[in-house]
C-alpha cells in the first residue's frame, strides 16, 4: 500500500473499543460517552479486516483502544491475529493503560506478541489518581510486573503535562531504564477534550534533563513515529513523540481502525472510510480491498495540530485520542 506522497503503508493500529476503565483527563471527560454497542466491529470482523490488512502489505498490527483489555475475549482475537506471524505480519503488539495486563500477559506471548506499551504518567499514587480521576497506580504496576515476568518488552508511554508530571521524568526515567523499559514521553495533543494548558513542549524537558543525563540521538527507529536517544548514564533509552515541536508526517507509515470500523487517514484529520459498512452489506475482500486503496489515495500530507491549540477553535482533531485508538 502506497499513498499519494510515495509513503509505504505498513502499520495498522486497531481500536477494538473506544470504552475504558479510566478517565486520563488529556483523553477522555469523566461523563464520555461511547458508541452503542451493535455499532462496534466484532471480534471475527476485527479478524476479517486484519487479515485483509496483512494481505495488503501490513506487517506491524497495535491492538489499542479505549483500554483494549476492557474488551471481553481479547486473548481470542490476538490467538487467531498471531497465527499471521511469519505469514506477512512481522508484529503483534498492543498498546494498554496496564491494569489487567496481570490477566493476560502469559496469553499474550502464547499468541506471539513481544512487546507491549504501557501507559503510565507517573509514579505517584495520588497524582495517578488525579489524571486518571480514579485509577489505582498498583494495579498498573502489578500488570508491569507481570507483563515483565512473561517475557513481554516492555515501553512505556508517558505524556507530558506541564506542572503535573513534568518535574518527575528524571525519576520515572531512571525507573523505567533500572528495569530495562524503554519510555517514551510524548507532548500533549489537541485531540478531544485534551486541555490546551497542560502543553509543554520535549525540548523544554530535555533541556532539563541534558543538565543530568548525557543524551545522545540514534539512529534505531521501531517503525513508528518516535525518534530515540541513548542515556549514557542509565544505559536505556528515551523516546520522543512530538508531533507539534517535531512534525513526524513526512514519514507516516500508519493507518488506523476505528472501534466501529472507520478507518482513518491520519490521527489529526477527519478523512476516514466507513469499513463497517462494507462489512454489513456483506461485501467480498476484493470489494473491501478497492474501498481501502481508493481510501489511501487521498491521505493527507499531514496533520495540522497547532502547538498548546485548542480543539474548539480548529487547532486540533475533534476526535479524542480514544475514539482514533492511539
Ligand atoms: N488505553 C490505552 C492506553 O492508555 O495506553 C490505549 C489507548 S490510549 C488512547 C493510547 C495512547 O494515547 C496512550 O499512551 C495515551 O497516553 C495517549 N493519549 C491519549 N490522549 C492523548 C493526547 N491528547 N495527547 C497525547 N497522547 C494522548
Ligand atoms: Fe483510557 Fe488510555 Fe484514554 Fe487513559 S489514555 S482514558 S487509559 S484510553
Amino acid at each position: 500500500m502506497q499513498d499519494a506522497y510515495g509513503r509505504q503503508i505498513d502499520y495498522l493500529r486497531v481500536s477494538v473499543t473506544d470504552r475504558c476503565d479510566l478517565r486520563c483527563t488529556y483523553c477522555m471527560t469523566d461523563d464520555a460517552s461511547f458508541v452503542p454497542r451493535a455499532d462496534v466491529l466484532t471480534l471475527e470482523e476485527v479478524l476479517r479486516l486484519g487479515a485483509v490488512f496483512i494481505g495488503l502489505g501490513v506487517k506491524k498490527l497495535r491492538i489499542t483502544g479505549g483500554e483494549p483489555l476492557v474488551r471481553r475475549n481479547i486473548l481470542w482475537l490476538f490467538e487467531r491475529l498471531g497465527r499471521h506471524l511469519g505469514h506477512g505480519l512481522d508484529e503483534l503488539t498492543l498498546t494498554t493503560n496496564g491494569t489487567r495486563l496481570d490477566e493476560v500477559a502469559e496469553g499474550l506471548v502464547a499468541s506471539g506478541v513481544q512487546r507491549v506499551n504501557v501507559s503510565l504518567d507517573t509514579l505517584s499514587p495520588a497524582t495517578f489518581k488525579s489524571i486518571t480521576r480514579h485509577g489505582d497506580l498498583s494495579k498498573v504496576l502489578a500488570g508491569i510486573d507481570a507483563a515483565d515476568r512473561a517475557g513481554l518488552k516492555i515501553k512505556l508511554n508517558c505524556v507530558l503535562m506541564k506542572g503535573i508530571n513534568d518535574g518527575e521524568i528524571p525519576d520515572l526515567m531512571a525507573w523505567c531504564h533500572a528495569r530495562g523499559f524503554d519510555l517514551v514521553l510524548i507532548e500533549t495533543m489537541p485531540m478531544g477534550d485534551a486541555r490546551s494548558e497542560l502543553y509543554l513542549p520535549l525540548e523544554a524537558i530535555l533541556e532539563a534533563l541534558a543538565k543530568r543525563f548525557s543524551l545522545e540521538e540514534v539512529a534505531d527507529r521501531t517503525n513508528g513515529p518516535a525518534r530515540y536517544l541513548h542515556v549514557q548514564e542509565t544505559g536505556g533509552r528515551l523516546g520522543l513523540i512530538a508531533p507539534l515541536s517535531h512534525n513526524f508526517c513526512a514519514d507516516c507509515n500508519r493507518v488506523r481502525l476505528t472501534a466501529s470500523g472507520r478507518l482513518h487517514l491520519c490521527l489529526g484529520r477527519e478523512d476516514g472510510i466507513d469499513l463497517r459498512a462494507h462489512l454489513r452489506a456483506g461485501d467480498s475482500d476484493s470489494a473491501i480491498i478497492a474501498a481501502i486503496l481508493k481510501a489511501l489515495s487521498v491521505k493527507p500530507q499531514g496533520h495540522d495540530f497547532v502547538a498548546g491549540g485548542t480543539c474548539s477553535q480548529g487547532q486540533g482533531a475533534v476526535r479524542s485520542m480514544s475514539a482514533t485508538g492511539g
